[in-house]
């Protein structure tokens, strides 16, 4: 069994996208409502979830395991539970070779 990763936000967080000469900065919203903020970010092997405060669980593939846990590791060193809403939350995009379908509306 894989081990479960979590983030539990207060505030926002923002998707960093960054190759090269293109940098973006989007935050991270539960895709059923918009929720920008108290959002919870999962990650289990490269499986990610996004829980918004309504209880909705969507998934976005900017949001990748490995930021997840990067995020998680740091939240666990700041000996706190829920990232306040002062803090910055960056969660580095996964690359991809190629564009997904979904990617069009978002830009
Ligand atoms: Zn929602």
């Amino acid at each position: 069994m894989e081990a479960q990763y979590e983030v539990r936000t207060a505030g926002t967080a923002d998707y960093i996208d960054s190759q090269a000469g293109y940098f973006s900065r989007v935050q991270v919203s539960c895709r059923e409502c918009d929720a920008r903020t108290g959002l919870t970010l999962t990650a289990r092997g490269d499986d990610t979830q996004i829980t918004c405060p309504a209880g909705h669980v969507t998934r976005d593939w900017r949001l990748g395991s490995e930021a997840v846990r990067d995020v998680a590791a740091a939240v666990a060193d700041a000996g706190v539970e829920v990232v306040p809403a002062d803090a910055e939350i960056q969660l580095r995009v996964p690359t991809r070779t190629e564009i997904l379908p979904d990617y069009e509306d978002i830009i």
